[in-house]
């Protein structure tokens, strides 16, 4: 076809100058000789159109022969569609493998961030003062425990006994209704025998790729020290005040002893020696009592430990009532004892820091008093001690006029105080909470009554019980 296109533009060209001439003349009639020219000339184009026809229908049925080869061979069609079905899906797969491939890398390099995040985290506990210890709560296994751990309790691997018994006093330290994260205190005494006094929180962590509990905890052994040693000087402030009271009451006993000697030696002389040995049970009796006096305030002035054992609280209450009797006889304060606890029944403790308690808010209520007099409080203190469920419940009930109303929401916060410098120092009673919150009991402060009302309940200890190891 391309041949025949300059044959084609050479007659286009003849018939546009035709109509040019015609145009430029439209009114004169074209003479026959210029139309049989132009009819000559033109004679050949026929010719060529007929071949240019021919040729188009020529190609036309190849085009239809090929089309109908086409349709006789089937296989073309699915061998066609399984190449492009193979090309896509080498593409497809080759695309994918790139995609996975970055999919990889990024995992691969998360995977390393993570480690990195992870050996960063272990340095940062390894290097923590804290004591961080990790463990599995089902067979109380140690995992992990950082320097630190290791150091205060055990060097040995963590599966010693030191450890179980540390996992131990840990989890006695949390009641069963406690959650997760909450705050864990507790003393743990070493091999060495030494006691610590540890403070923090436990939380459930994934650790290894499983579900532990952590131990968070700082060594608060010089804190609990320091307040040991306010204790110890509280204690020993009590018994300096109470000085003059106790030689009065050792006096007692000395002075029934001097009269009984005159008496076995008048009765030695008069040869009546059968009444001697009445004399003699009767001066050996007296030095007994002097000898409890004696005791009394031993075991009162002796340092505490915060170490938890069984104790009966009917004879701490008992004992820290004898220690202020003479003060109350001599301050004209009655008191009223309603003791309704079996002497068998224990709770876990420091037996004279809990009688130091008493001791306290005995003394409170007296200084109350002794505040009062001239507004005609009556000189009257209850103790009252029950049973109630799992609990022992202690009541200080006086009538004193009251706690101050400014203060009562603040009387257990250290430092609080109504009394002048020389006379209080505002620590007993947060000192006080600080004992029975170690004991896991709870001590609240009202007015009642016309007067204070202490109320302190303590958990009940059984022999069976979680706190005898702690209490090793
Ligand atoms: P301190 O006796 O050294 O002041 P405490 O912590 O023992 O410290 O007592 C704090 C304050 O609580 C006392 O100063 C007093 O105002 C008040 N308080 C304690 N017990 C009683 C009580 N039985 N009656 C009235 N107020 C009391």
């Amino acid at each position: 076809m391309p041949a025949h296109i300059p044959t084609i533009k050479r007659y286009e060209a003849i018939i546009d100058d035709f109509l040019a001439e015609v145009d430029l003349q439209p009114d004169v009639i074209v003479p026959a000789p210029r139309l049989n020219k132009l009819h000559d000339e033109l004679q050949p184009l026929n010719r060529t159109l007929q071949k240019i026809l021919q040729t188009s229908v020529a190609y036309n049925e190849n085009i239809y022969k090929r089309e109908q080869e086409l349709a006789k061979s089937p296989a073309f069609i699915p061998l066609a569609l399984m190449f492009f079905s193979v090309t896509s899906l080498v593409v497809f797969v080759l695309m994918q493998a790139m995609r996975d491939r970055q999919r990889l890398l990024a995992v691969e390099h998360a995977q390393a961030e993570a480690t990195h995040m992870q050996e960063n985290l272990r340095a940062l506990i390894r290097a923590m003062p804290a004591l961080v210890v990790v463990f599995d709560s089902l067979n109380n296994v140690v995992s992990f425990a950082n320097p630190q751990a290791q150091t205060l309790i055990d060097t040995a691997p963590p599966t010693s006994r030191e450890w179980r018994r540390f996992l131990k006093a840990a989890q006695d330290s949390l009641s069963a209704d406690q959650a997760e994260g909450v705050l864990v205190s507790f003393s743990f005494q070493r091999a060495n025998g030494s006691i610590l006094a540890l403070r923090g929180r436990r939380q459930r962590v994934m650790w290894e790729g499983r579900q532990q509990c952590m131990l968070a905890l700082a060594d608060t052994t010089q804190i609990r020290d320091a307040e040991l040693q306010i204790m110890q000087t509280a204690k020993l402030a009590t018994l300096g005040e109470m000085a003059s009271a106790i030689a009065h009451e050792i006096n007692q006993p000395l002075t029934v002893i001097r009269m009984a000697a005159a008496n076995a030696q008048r009765l030695l002389a008069n040869g009546n020696t059968a009444s001697l040995e009445a004399k003699l049970e009767r001066i050996n009796a007296q030095i007994e009592r002097a000898r409890r006096i004696t005791d009394q305030v031993r075991r009162y002035g002796r340092t505490p430990t915060l170490t938890s054992e069984p104790f009966s609280p009917r004879r701490a209450i008992d004992l820290a009532i004898s220690f202020v009797a003479e003060q109350y006889g001599m301050s004209g304060i009655r008191l009223v004892i309603d003791l309704d606890l079996p002497l068998e029944l224990q709770v876990a403790g420091e037996q004279t820091l809990f009688e130091q308690v008493i001791v306290n808010l005995l003394i409170n209520a007296r200084d109350a008093f002794e505040e009062n007099r001239s507004k005609g409080a009556h000189p009257i203190v209850q103790v009252q001690a029950r049973v109630e469920g799992e609990q022992v419940s202690v009541r200080i009930q006086d009538q004193a006029g009251g706690i101050r109303q400014d203060i009562l929401d603040v009387v257990f916060e250290p430092f609080t105080t109504t009394k002048s410098e020389s006379q209080g120092t505002g620590l007993g009673l947060s000192l006080s909470r600080k004992i029975i919150r170690s004991m896991k009991g709870e001590i609240t402060a009202s007015n009642s009554a016309g007067g204070a009302l202490f109320a302190i309940t303590l958990p009940q200890y059984h022999r069976d019980g979680e706190m005898s190891e702690a209490a090793q």
